[in-house]
């Protein structure tokens, strides 16, 4: 333990040895009493052992540092003057509360013991001060219980097992005729105590501590303990919160709030948690003990009553409330006792709040001057923006799911938001369903890009198999449908159209809903309620001016737009994505991925036809067929997107995913396309490849095949002059995917270059545009110099650049990768955030190396880190120009962008 550090912190009495800064040391509990104090609210007295000591526990095998026993003695010491109340001795004796707290809140996870300090003595001393033996005797119960099972580990030994002090104590009630614990009488309290400790002495072999030391060390070291125990590890594994912090523990002065009427105890915020209104919020109940709010025993009184039923106390709150809030520049989460009428405060810290309530909070902040806009924009999670655009579950309808044991399973939140529908498990059959009106979420072991339709149709898109951007994640993000992927409880019978989930059974047709923001899976149907924001820039079916919450979205996107020095565009491929994101405020599309296209119905047969080709003739032909529509295509884009810039990206991927695989499916093609079954069969298995990803795709494709380049070239270009022709002023980005070598992208280029030049002369007028490569391969970053004398513009494809860096399939990765993530071989999934040592400085090479050729070389980013806050963050630092993201993730984009320049300066 570092040198010169106390290892107790004292406060009481308006005075505190520690401050809000040293919640390293404190804890954020034991931060909030110091300064609490400070600021002259009434804090019970007491003391924090800091979270230096936790370590120092933990290294030496479980021994504290020297001289906390005499600083111990010391601190209880000055409680004891502070109140004139001795610890351990029976006329008017000091109790106390011990509870954990470490730096970052872990609410429930680890332990608290209240009353601490009774004993068969003090208990005595007790009745004397509050002239009340049935309140003394029920304290000293509780705290026997409750010391049992936190210290000296008596409790259920199952979950189904019951608590042996609550079996004593219902024998109690049973043979007493009553009910409630309420009706027992002093007597029978005293009676309790003595089985309870008759209970301690039969379970530990030892008598329950008499020694208030004893006890007070026994609690301390269980709330060191209780900093690993199973659940306290699986919530910083969660939130990833380090494990080598610790946690400090307070030893503060009893208070209580279940001496009488004139007594309560409750939890208030300083605003609405859930939406941010600026309404003083909380709960609370009238002679009663903290954990009685908790436990749900009895149900809690909106804050407001405490106004009639205890003005004093609810003016005095109001006013620390406010205080509060104003000192800490944020919304507040309280936990007060009001004791004989008068208030203490025994916690305040950072409000944890929904993103709604995180926006509006943090807008009207900066409108009553608290606090700046640079201050708003840093506080807001950007993927709480999420919750803005995506429909909603009813909350009081999934907590009453939750209740009843509905949340069936937990996957992957792939998609945010909220769906519920009807189980299909065939896109044709979303589809279908959908024609006949109804809601469905379609259910698969994993989807392809021929589920694409049916994914459009369904409300949302659940998957036993791939991670965050396996093929469901991502389409389901660019469409902005829900999505809950890789959630591994899901065992499916296609053929039955069933499907087991643990021990649930669904059939099609059966109520499910997903919520793509936590990846709960939950039987039955959760009514769901649409978003304000995209009702009034998307749908236009709200006004702006009506709706506060759109007010709050777009002023925060105004501030946003102001700090921010990146570019946000979008990856989309259909005229209704681009729409909604340029109402989110796109300033471009970074990634039209134009295999989408190639895969609609009215399409995939002039592909097949193309692939089945013998000859280039043959090929021309079928590639004439989709030329009209691919011009169509982007038109339609081109006219939406104005005059900013859309990057096409020339084919892709490889051409076995436009043919069938099964012999059925190949039988039924065959006669479709009437060639023979065999043939097809032949073009199957020839095009057949060990690892497809590194096989004959990206510009490999256009090499091979330069017809298919100068077919897409051609209905761009066509595209572009026919609106130039209408006076309008497309600018397109023509982008070939998978370049590794100078030479191959300027033989695409060249292609491109001529068409564009063709057509050009043929309308007699001229487009802006350029003709880029993507960066995706090592190589292509290693010799990026080479690249950029041929490239107009470069975008990272990071989703192939990763997979290639670190040889690490994206498809496969699903199934060990998050083993890695788990045991911190990883510190997180490389395909969901930029690996910044590897594949991050491959990206700072290829920017070097371009910049260095042509100093203003256009660079973006489109793969899916595009949307993620910290990739957004790293593209922000390496200079880039612009991310591109998916439709719904633009705000999102947006906002972290803002974050990474103010951060910076
Ligand atoms: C990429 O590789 O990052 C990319 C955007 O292309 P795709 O995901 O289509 O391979
Ligand atoms: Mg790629």
């Amino acid at each position: 333990m570092p040198v010169n550090r106390k290892n107790i912190y004292f406060f009481g009495a308006g005075k505190a040895e520690g401050s809000a800064a040293m919640r390293n040391q404190l804890g954020g509990k034991g931060a909030g009493l110091h300064e609490m104090t400070r600021l002259g609210v009434p804090v019970p007295p007491g003391f924090t052992i800091t979270t230096d000591v936790c370590t120092y526990y933990y290294v030496h095998d479980h021994r504290y540092p020297k001289g906390l026993a005499a600083n111990l003695l010391a601190a209880v010491s000055r409680m004891e003057k502070i109140l004139g109340r001795r610890f351990g001795v029976a006329e008017n004796p000091l109790l106390v509360s011990v509870r954990s707290g470490a730096r970052e809140s872990m609410p429930g996870m680890m332990d608290t013991i209240l009353n601490l300090g009774l004993n068969d003595q003090t208990v005595q001393g007790l009745i004397v001060r509050t002239q009340d033996a049935r309140f003394a005797f029920d304290s000293y119960r509780r705290f026997i219980q409750m010391y049992a099972g936190v210290v000296l580990g008596i409790k259920s030994k199952s979950k189904d097992a019951h608590d042996p002090f609550e079996t004593i104590l219902e024998q109690k009630k049973k043979s007493r005729g009553v009910q409630f614990d309420t009706e027992l009488n002093g007597d029978d309290l005293q009676a309790l105590v003595a089985a309870f400790k008759s209970e301690v002495k039969a379970a530990s072999g030892n008598e329950f501590p008499q020694d208030v030391y004893e006890q007070l060390w026994g609690a301390i070291g269980a709330v060191f303990n209780s900093w690993n125990n199973d659940r306290a590890v699986a919530y910083r594994d969660l939130y990833h919160i380090p494990h080598h912090w610790g946690t400090a523990v307070n030893v503060q002065a009893m208070v209580f709030g279940n001496l009488g009427e004139n007594c309560a105890t409750g939890v208030a915020f300083t605003r609405n948690p859930s939406n941010g209104e600026k309404d003083f919020y909380g709960e609370f109940l009238v002679n009663a003990q903290g954990e009685d709010v908790v436990a749900g025993t009895r149900t809690p009184k909106p804050i407001a009553h405490l106004k009639t039923a205890m003005p004093r106390p609810y003016a005095a709150l109001r006013k620390v409330a406010g205080l509060l809030e104003k000192h800490y520049k944020d919304m507040q989460d309280l936990e007060f006792t009001i004791e004989n009428d008068k208030l203490w405060m025994l916690q305040t810290r950072t409000g944890k709040r929904t993103g709604f309530a995180a926006v509006r909070i943090a807008v009207d902040m900066v409108d009553e001057r608290i606090i700046d806009k640079k201050q708003a924009l840093l506080r807001i999670e950007p993927d709480h923006l999420n919750q803005l655009l995506r429909p909603i579950f009813d909350n009081k309808d999934k907590e009453q799911a939750a209740q009843e044991g509905r949340i069936v399973a937990v996957g992957l939140p792939a998609g945010p938001g909220a769906a519920a529908g009807r189980i299909v498990f065939h896109a044709e059959d979303a589809l279908e369903w959908k024609q006949n009106g109804e809601r469905v979420v379609l259910c698969r072991t994993e989807t392809s890009p021929d589920d694409i339709r049916g994914m459009e149709a369904a409300q949302g898109i659940l998957t036993a198999r791939g991670g965050m951007t396996s093929h469901a994640a991502l389409v389901a993000r660019q469409m902005g449908k829900v999505c809950v992927a890789g959630c591994e409880a899901l065992n499916i019978d296609y053929a039955a159209r069933t499907m087991r989930v643990g021990e649930t059974n669904f059939k099609q047709g059966d109520w499910i809903s997903i919520d793509g923001s936590t990846g709960e899976v939950i039987s039955g149907e959760i009514r769901t309620l649409p978003s304000e924001v995209l009702q009034v820039l998307v749908s236009g079916s709200s006004d702006g001016k009506k709706s506060l919450m759109y007010q709050h979205y777009a002023k925060l996107m105004k501030w946003a737009d102001a700090a921010r020095k990146l570019g946000v565009r979008t990856n989309t491929d259909q005229p209704d994505q681009a729409r909604i994101a340029k109402a989110f405020g796109a300033e471009g599309i970074g990634l039209c991925r134009t295999e989408h296209m190639f895969f609609q119905a009215d399409r995939i047969q002039a592909v097949r036809e193309m692939i089945l080709a013998d000859d280039e003739v043959g090929r021309r032909r079928a590639l004439a067929k989709l030329l009209p529509m691919q011009r169509e295509d982007f038109k339609g884009i081109f006219e939406i997107m104005g005059d900013l810039p859309v990057t096409i990206r020339t084919l892709d991927p490889p051409l076995h995913e436009f043919l069938p695989s099964r012999n059925e499916e190949i039988a039924e093609l065959a006669e479709v396309m009437k060639v023979p079954v065999a043939t097809l069969r032949n073009k199957v298995k020839v095009l057949q490849e060990f690892n497809p990803m590194l096989g004959h795709r990206g510009c490999r494709l256009g090499i091979s095949y330069p017809e298919i380049t100068e077919m897409q070239s051609r209905a761009i270009f066509e595209a572009a002059c026919e609106l130039r022709k209408a006076g309008k002023n497309p600018f397109p980005e023509v982008m070939i995917p998978l370049v590794g070598s100078r030479e191959e992208l300027k033989m695409q280029r060249e292609i491109v270059e001529h068409v564009a030049k063709e057509t050009m002369k043929a309308w007699g007028n001229k487009v802006r545009y350029l003709v880029g490569t993507m960066i995706e391969l090592p190589r292509a970053c290693l010799v990026a110099d080479e690249i950029a004398r041929e490239a107009q513009f470069f975008s990272f494809g990071t989703n192939d650049l990763t997979q290639t860096c670190l040889g690490l399939s994206r498809d496969d990765a699903g199934k060990f990768l998050p083993t890695y993530v788990l045991n911190g071989l990883l510190a997180e999934d490389p395909f969901v955030s930029i690996d910044r040592e590897g594949v991050g400085s491959l990206m700072r090479v290829a920017v070097a190396k371009g910049r260095k050729v042509d100093k203003k070389l256009e660079m973006g980013i489109c793969g899916e880190h595009g949307g993620d806050p910290r990739s957004v963050r790293f593209c922000h630092e390496i200079g880039l120009d612009y991310v591109s993201c998916s439709p719904y993730r633009v705000p999102i984009a947006k906002l972290a962008a803002a974050q990474a320049a103010l951060n910076k300066s």
